[in-house]
């Protein structure tokens, strides 16, 4: 059975994401742990999470996929900027241990802004030796991006050179994004194959733990990364249900972060990508 979920808030709590995941047909999903735009997050509820962990078990929610606030950036040229984002993805970490054991850390490796890709890359991956711990559960994925603006990890080649450079690399994957790799040039249309094959050969198919399963506005390499409804932009209903349905893929998470005002937008989408 395909593991497939949206992106949902949790302002009313694990529990009440739980059961909006599972009143659209979701078996996992994703939410951002504090304000996208940063700040603080939450305390954690001792008793939302005891409830949160009944409804997973009742509702067959087999996995959940955190998401750091996309304002982080571990290249930053400020120093400011750089505290705030090792500050931040310390404390996620710390609290998925507390959330749900053994689940998955997506973030946004960063933005160069001008320092240029390779001192970024070496800046991501500092951060990332400063933060990950050995004992530590969570799996911390870096998502490909769309390649917007100064933004590092557009390439595979890109991703790679952050693994390279971490320590306790047992604890990175990837999250592949696929409004954000057809906005950076990989062509999953009609390529799917030829793209995953340089998946592997450069980072390593075992890396890859979830996809966001997006259609977009634009047309191929245009590095803009607007997302767009399913089966509604230039990647198309066909290319994605391809995307689900691929040997090497299928048993992974997949996550929608399409533009939707209504839970039913969600539905929707998940019904028709489960009859494929
Ligand atoms: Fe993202
Ligand atoms: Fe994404
Ligand atoms: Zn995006």
């Amino acid at each position: 059975m395909l593991t497939i979920g949206c992106h949902l808030s949790i302002a009313k709590g694990f529990a009440a994401a739980a059961r909006d995941a599972a009143s659209i047909g979701a078996n996992t999903f994703q939410f951002f742990t504090r304000n996208p735009r940063g700040g603080k997050a939450k305390p954690l509820d001792a008793a939302d999470l005891e409830t949160f962990a009944q409804v997973c078990a009742e509702e067959h929610i087999e996995s959940i996929l955190a998401h750091a606030p996309y304002t982080l950036n571990p290249s930053s040229d400020k120093a400011q900027t750089r505290e705030f984002a090792l500050m931040t993805l310390a404390d996620d970490l710390e609290r998925m241990e507390h959330i749900w054991p053994g689940q998955l850390y997506n973030m946004h490796p960063g933005s160069h802004v001008g320092q240029g890709a390779e001192a970024a890359i070496q800046m991501i991956a500092d951060a990332l030796n400063s933060v990950l711990k050995p004992e530590q559960t969570t799996t911390l994925l870096l998502e490909t991006m769309a390649g917007k603006g100064s933004e590092v990890g557009r390439t595979f080649e890109e991703i790679r050179a952050i693994i390279d450079c971490v320590e306790l690399s047992d604890h990175v994957g990837v999250c592949l994004d696929t409004c954000h790799v057809w906005d950076g040039g990989y062509d999953i249309v009609t390529n799917l194959d030829g793209v995953l094959q340089q998946f592997d050969e450069i980072i390593g198919i075992d890396r890859l733990r979830a996809v966001h399963l997006n259609d977009s506005k634009n047309p191929l390499s245009a590095h803009k990364d607007r997302h767009e409804k399913i089966g509604q932009g230039h990647i198309g209903f066909e290319a994605l249900a391809s995307v689900v349905n691929h040997l090497t893929l299928r048993d992974l998470p997949f996550y929608l972060e399409t533009p939707h005002d209504e839970l039913s937008g969600y539905a929707d989408e998940i019904r028709r990508l489960r009859m494929t």
